[in-house]
């Protein structure tokens, strides 16, 4: 097969190497997993991204989830340039922020009021210390599988057993951090509730992507989401939903709305920001009012609710309003999924997609994985390879096969119908 040159890319990424640890300024963005050098995006227009070397792609990484309407959609575009003319921040509460918040509250149920914050990472960051001084409580307990961002106390994973106290996952968290994390299962109700019985006095909260989506797709079931509501009403500990993927991506309620579950707190970031640097927390009226300057939990941020991120938040989210938007893009991808898995079941390959709203995801072998444990670290060559082939049929996935896929409202029918051809001949080159 034809290799796409991509010479400048290379080249630039050698260079890089000598400014960024690793070339990057994020370690996902560095191919590890995948074969080759990251490609160097020069620029992206509705689902296409083009590299420094002239190659185009279709996108599926959507810049890991912001761009739900596409790449330089022109009505964000529009709303940040003209922003812009007026400066970019100013420290000072803006008119422009009363119209994200009043546009987000009058169509969310479940949040009262809300926080903007610069990333996905601080939203979460904030999120429990705000859980945490609201209860007097210090521990939390997390879901293996479930990403919360670079949050200290998060990068935990479990240790061998059932219910385990956190093992950090990375070099540089003190061990006092990781041991107020408690790490248990995705859908393993027994541990949480033993581990409630046994300690629900020190737990502030249950943190847990509600449709985990940073370490494959896990559907849960919903039952296990309502029990865990359940069981945080009882042992008054709060549910943190963290829709940093989720929130206004299956739904402009996300994954709270999906599966009709009130959390207490829910953190955002990437959608909410229409593509600029964001994050953002909300929840009941009483435990956001524990926040300073009304309350006593600390937090806050110089360039927080900057206009510019603001104005491309807004300018995203009506469109998202728009009673047609989730519905298409829905239909869209299940179309796209059904299209390639016709083809993989016609060949028996030992693969299956995984699909909720617009996030797909490539699971290797043919039993449902709700759970990391389930995922096989060697099919992952299977995924680099087909990453590899992809990439040059003009393709484009994130570069892990931990991570899934977005189609955004710039994918027309006929740009899907292309790539699931594609993904369709990859697939033979990898599994035929
Ligand atoms: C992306 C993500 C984060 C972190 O957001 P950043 O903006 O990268 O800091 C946190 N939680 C979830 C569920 C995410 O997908």
């Amino acid at each position: 097969m034809n290799k796409l040159n991509r010479s400048k890319s290379d080249k630039l990424f050698e260079e890089a190497k000598q400014y960024f640890p690793g070339g990057v300024n994020s370690p996902v963005r560095a191919f590890k997993s995948v074969e080759g050098s990251p490609l160097f995006i020069e620029s992206g227009n509705g689902c296409i991204i083009k590299d420094q070397d002239g190659n185009r792609y279709i996108d599926f990484c959507c810049s890991w989830g912001p761009l739900i309407l596409g790449h330089n959609n022109p009505k964000v575009k529009e709303a940040i340039i003209s922003t812009v003319e007026n400066g970019t921040t100013f420290g000072t509460p803006t008119a422009i922020g009363n119209e994200i918040g009043k546009l987000i509250l009058d169509n969310h149920r479940f949040i009262d009021k809300l926080r903007f914050v610069s990333s996905g990472t601080e939203a979460v960051m904030s999120a429990l210390r705000l859980a945490r001084g609201y209860t007097g409580r210090d521990k939390v307990i997390k879901f293996e599988g479930c990403y919360h961002g670079h949050v200290d106390s998060l990068l935990v994973k479990a240790g061998s057993g059932l219910a385990t106290f956190g093992v950090s996952t990375s070099a540089g968290v003190p061990e006092s951090f990781a041991k107020d994390t408690i790490v248990i299962g995705l859908n393993d109700l027994s541990s949480v509730m033993e581990t409630l019985e046994d300690m629900a006095h020190e737990i502030a909260a249950i943190i847990i992507e509600p449709i985990p989506a940073n370490n494959g797709l896990l559907l849960q079931d919903q039952q296990f989401l309502v029990w865990l509501r359940q069981l945080c009403d009882k042992h008054k500990v709060l549910l943190i939903f963290d829709e940093v993927i989720s929130g206004f991506r299956v739904g402009f309620e996300g994954a709270a709305g999906y599966y009709h579950i009130e959390p207490d707190i829910i953190t955002f970031g990437k959608i909410i920001g229409g593509g600029m640097p964001v994050g953002a927390y909300g929840g009941k009226a009483d435990i956001m009012a524990c926040i300073a300057p009304d309350g006593p939990v600390y937090q806050a941020g110089t360039l927080s609710a900057n206009p510019v991120t603001l104005a491309a938040g807004i300018a995203t989210m009506k469109q998202l309003l728009d009673p047609q938007f989730y519905p298409t893009q829905e239909a869209k991808t299940n179309q796209f999924v059904s299209d390639i898995m016709a083809h993989v079941d016609s060949k028996n390959y030992p693969i299956h997609m995984v699909s909720i709203g617009s996030i797909f995801w490539f699971a290797f072998g043919k039993d449902r994985i709700i759970s990391s444990d389930q995922i096989d670290p060697a099919s992952m060559e299977h995924f680099k390879k087909m990453h590899g082939i992809l990439l040059n049929k003009g393709v484009y996935l994130g570069p892990s096969g931990y991570e899934v896929g977005f189609i955004s409202a710039a994918h027309t029918e006929s740009k899907l119908k292309e790539a699931s051809t594609i993904i369709c001949e990859a697939l033979d080159m990898v599994f035929g």
